[in-house]
């Protein structure tokens, strides 16, 4: 292989001539390896967020109060990538929240609310309250007799009347009945089948039945359109957003949890603790694998290669690295264990990615490396190594984040964003993140603080999965495993970048500036 310069060197050999420095984005200079000869378009950001789970977009939004609830995953997901709800709530909270992702988006909606002729028109307005949900399949004695949608009634005007003076009879609903058996059997060509009658139909709702004309399942015309909207969003083989949720490493409350989670349709599970490598996220990790072994599951959090592997024994689907580097983390001020976060990633990355071969692991175990990251750059950098990036304070700031605007002094607008390890996030619940008695003499790892708010996330992460692609592009690479390859076999050579240069690398020499990004 030619050698595109004769000064940088291969990662191997960069990270053993700074054997004993913790290394992170800024120290980084990447050299291009190859002639860029297409546009940022044909980039693919595709990746695996866990070994079983594939997603569109390299990142992932953290479990954290401020940053994953519902309506940040149903947003996330739609761009292509996993929220994973965070565990400060209780077990019944958290598991609604996974529901009211899955239900956002559906192919098929399953087992859909029913009423009956009988029940009044308050009961509808009540479920679509509650739901959001206003078209309702009428039933009687099980069998399909009518459909009520929000267009049948007015609130004001027939809240006390009954159903079946509203509805729409079965003799008027022909054209949107269509019988299971006359679909294909295969879930995808079902799916379109059933979108393409829809469609015919002019109407918004399609209703499936069986042979006896029971209900078995809707598909509504606003899914369709939310699925064109969002080309790259993320969906299970029903056709629902996926979403993660997190749990924690003390074993009796994570089986309550994690069977609750489950039941709600959770895609995957993330062990949400700052201190990996301990017996007792062991003991959690082997449980899970061993109750739920269809549910992929999250490990971490590890910064050395040794801790990675052990997850991967104990069997992790995905390794989360990242030890005392958040943004709001103090954790490098209280304790011990933290390393920078770019010699973390890539100590991580290469013994599992080694291991995975050497054993002939298939599909291999992905890399999460959280934490720390602020720029599009270092969002590039870190994913040299690892398969996907997890974000916190780059999501605080948006609509979707939990959380109100507010404003300092010179009326900027900001959103607040606190660390779990933040004595007010452990007191609601967080405290065993971080190996922490809920006690009077816990010490905290983390701050409260804001950011500047950025929008919603239909805005503003766009941009960012663009600047990604310009990250790969700029190394004329088109995906993610060329561009491991090309650092993982040495195309992709890197020095150190010296502090004079860290100060030329920043804007520099001017007395005043804007910037077209909300990047403090
Ligand atoms: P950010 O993207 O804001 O730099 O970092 C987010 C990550 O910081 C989270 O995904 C989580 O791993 C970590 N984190 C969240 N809250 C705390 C905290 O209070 N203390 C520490 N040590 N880490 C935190």
């Amino acid at each position: 292989m030619e050698r595109i310069d004769p000064f940088g060197l291969k990662a191997e050999d960069f990270f053993k001539n700074f054997c004993g420095e913790s290394l992170t984005f800024d120290d980084l200079c990447i050299l291009q390896p190859y002639t860029i000869d297409f546009p940022v378009s044909d980039v693919s950001l595709a990746t695996r967020i866990s070994r079983n789970i594939e997603i569109n977009t390299p990142l992932a939004a953290s479990p954290m109060e401020d940053i994953s609830e519902y309506r940040m995953a149903i947003s996330v997901a739609l761009q292509g990538f996993p929220a994973i709800i965070h565990y400060n709530l209780s077990i019944y909270e958290q598991a609604e929240q996974v529901r009211r992702v899955k239900r956002f988006e559906n192919g098929f909606v399953k087992d859909p609310i029913t009423l009956g002729p009988e029940d009044t028109i308050s009961r509808a307005i009540e479920i679509r309250n509650s739901t959001g949900i206003s078209t309702l399949p009428i039933v009687s004695k099980k069998k399909l007799v009518g459909l009520l949608t929000k267009n049948d009634y007015s609130g004001q005007k027939h809240a006390h009347m009954m159903v079946s003076s509203r509805m729409v009879p079965l003799d008027r609903l022909k054209h949107q009945i269509v019988r299971l058996g006359d679909l294909p059997a295969e879930d995808s060509a079902r799916l379109q089948k059933a979108n393409d009658i829809l469609l015919d139909s002019h109407a918004g709702v399609l209703l499936i039945v069986d042979d006896s004309t029971e209900i078995d399942s809707l598909v509504t015309r606003t899914d369709i359109e939310k699925s064109e909207a969002y080309p790259d969003s993320i969906k299970d083989r029903n056709n629902s957003l996926i979403v993660g949720a997190a749990v924690q490493t003390n074993l009796g409350e994570v089986k309550e949890r994690a069977s609750e989670l489950v039941k709600a349709g959770v895609d995957f599970l993330c062990i949400d603790s700052s201190h990996g490598n301990s017996t007792h996220e062991r003991d959690v990790l082997q449980y899970l694998k061993k109750e739920y072994s269809h549910i992929d599951v999250i490990y971490g959090n590890v910064a050395t290669a040794g801790a990675a592997l052990k997850g991967i024994q104990w069997g992790a689907d995905a390794i989360r690295v990242g030890k005392g580097v958040g943004s709001i983390c103090s954790t490098s001020q209280v304790s011990l264990g933290s390393r920078s976060q770019i010699t973390a990633t890539y100590a991580c990355a290469k013994a599992v990615r080694e291991y995975c071969f050497k054993n002939q692991i298939e599909p291999s175990v992905p890399v999460i490396s959280d934490g720390g990251y602020s720029t599009f750059s270092a969002i590039g950098k870190g994913l040299l190594f690892a398969d996907v990036i997890m974000l916190g304070s780059m999501l605080a700031g948006t609509d979707e984040a939990p959380g109100k605007v507010i404003y300092d002094r010179q009326g900027r607008e900001l959103k607040e964003y606190k660390g779990m390890g933040s004595l007010e996030a452990m007191r609601r619940g967080s405290a065993a993140r971080y190996d922490e008695e809920d006690g009077g003499d816990m010490v905290g790892e983390g701050v409260v603080g804001s950011v500047r708010y950025k929008g919603p996330v239909s805005g503003w992460v766009p941009k960012i999965k663009n600047g990604i692609r310009k990250c790969f592009q700029s190394l004329g690479v088109r995906d993610l495993s060329s561009l491991h390859e090309a650092v993982f076999n040495g195309a992709v050579l890197m020095e150190r970048m010296s502090e004079a240069g860290k100060r030329e690398a920043g804007i520099h020499d001017l007395t005043e500036y804007k910037m077209d990004l909300p990047l403090d």
